[in-house]
């Protein structure tokens, strides 16, 4: 296996994880895999979370700190957040022209409706869902500016989900490391360089593990699916939001041929190990370590871009989720025989854009604030749990394709504006192993 590039390897740890999930639901080995195949999934997942803060801490701070000049951050900032405004809207309107065109809610029959309604509409996760939207619903206009700032730097960094307190926090470190001087800062940016060498270096010997990994996450992911008569009834469905995530994915590479000049197939040769991690973790948060790797090491991105855009994209640029934000709405109003009209469909690209800004980088994030894609465009209440009950068996798969979208997205974003910059230079591969004879 040693000369098989990193990418195959996965690939086929993913396929033997689906083979041997298969195998055990036929032999009645959930509770085996569980027991002893998930924990080794879950232990790579931690490991990736494990070094995410200190990865965007230390690569922030280096990236600011190596500006030569403060407004050169102000350009990347803004082209960064315009351009994944922009790449959102895009995947929205994709998302409600083909669910508008094939209309795959239409088809769903009355017993279908009434199967998926009394096996889901009273799950604890679709009930818990629906409870963290109207949390997250209450809080007034600017209450992601205020979230956005930490009160206490080390309670930032000791919790995953307050990334942006993290990216607030190095970014204003890294700023204020610029201007007291470069004789100053000396110290401060070796510590912050030499960390964030360690934790590429890191990222390198966990992905050592990723086909092993992988296989476990695959394996529990089949032991744990629904029932296959369900996931059929939703086919139509899921087939539509699969051809907008493909069609995102034709979008990214014309993106990077047009305006960067360079060959869409290699990008996502390059891309593929972030991609394959992105479907099996679901996590866009879990595989930002390896996104940076790649696109830094293998793309040439250098790392005042990617240590500003990647981070900043995992939290705030989701296009895979609105894409299926959007069809998913249409989809459920559809089904329940409900109609919207076209100022309803604007209030959708709105919402959905909003929404997938919110939206955490975790598993099955994307739903929750579907709820309020769905309230805005006025679903009562009573038929909440309905609507998601009708999408919730599909939901994990979706997740785990809509995943791999918000992650190429954040790269290809992080190519462009690198480009615009003129920060995006040769690759320069790092291996796990380049120092290793000097330490044995
Ligand atoms: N799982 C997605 C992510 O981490 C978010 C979602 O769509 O649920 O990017």
């Amino acid at each position: 296996m040693k000369k098989l590039a990193l990418h195959w390897k996965i690939l086929i740890g993913m396929f033997l994880g689906l083979i041997f999930g298969f195998i055990m639901l036929q032999v009645g080995g959930r509770a085996f895999t569980e027991d002893w195949i998930k924990p080794i999934g879950s232990i790579f997942v931690k490991l990736l979370k494990l070094i995410a803060i200190p990865l965007i801490l230390a690569s922030l701070i280096k990236g600011i700190s190596d500006l030569k000049d403060i407004s050169k951050f102000k350009n990347i900032g803004i082209r960064t957040i315009g351009i994944y405004i922009v790449t959102t809207v895009i995947a929205i309107s994709i998302g409600l022209a083909l669910v508008n065109i094939m209309q795959p809610g239409d088809g769903v029959s009355e017993e279908t409706i009434a199967k998926l309604t009394e096996t889901y509409s009273e799950n604890s996760s679709v009930k818990a869902k629906i409870a963290e939207a109207s949390k997250q619903k209450d809080s007034g206009p600017l209450q992601f500016l205020e979230d956005m700032v930490p009160d206490n730097a080390f309670s930032a960094l000791s919790d995953n989900r307050l990334m942006l307190q993290v990216i607030f926090f190095a970014i204003f470190l890294g700023i204020s490391l610029l201007l007291i001087g470069e004789k100053r800062a000396a110290p401060l940016k070796s510590f912050f360089d030499s960390l964030n060498d360690v934790v590429l270096k890191m990222v390198d010997l966990i992905m050592l593990t990723a086909p092993v990994a992988v296989f476990a996450l695959l394996a529990n992911v089949v032991v744990s699916s629904d029932d296959p008569d369900i996931l059929f009834a939703l086919l139509k469905y899921a087939g539509v939001v699969v051809l907008g995530l493909i069609l995102m994915i034709v979008i990214y590479c014309i993106f990077v041929a047009t305006f960067t000049k360079k060959n869409p197939l290699w990008f996502l040769k390059e891309i593929s190990p972030a991609q394959l991690l992105a479907f099996s973790t679901s996590s866009s948060a879990a595989t930002l370590p390896v996104t940076m790797e790649r696109v830094e090491e293998h793309i040439g991105v250098d790392k005042e871009v990617s240590s500003f855009v990647l981070p900043v994209g995992a939290t705030i640029n989701m296009d895979g989720t609105s894409l299926y934000q959007a069809v998913a709405a249409v989809f459920i109003f559809q089904a329940l025989g409900l109609d919207l009209t076209f100022s309803d469909q604007i209030t959708i690209v709105l919402t959905a854009l909003l929404a997938s800004i919110g939206s955490a980088a975790v598993p099955g994030a994307g739903m929750v604030m579907l709820v309020i894609v769905l309230e805005s465009v006025g679903l009562p209440p009573e038929l909440l749990p309905i609507g998601l009950a009708l999408i919730f068996a599909v939901d994990r798969p979706l997740d785990m394709c809509r995943t791999v979208v918000n992650v190429t997205g954040d790269a290809t974003v992080s190519m462009m504006v690198a480009k615009s910059v003129g920060k995006l230079g040769e690759p320069k591969v790092k291996n796990w192993d380049d120092h290793y004879e000097e330490v044995k």
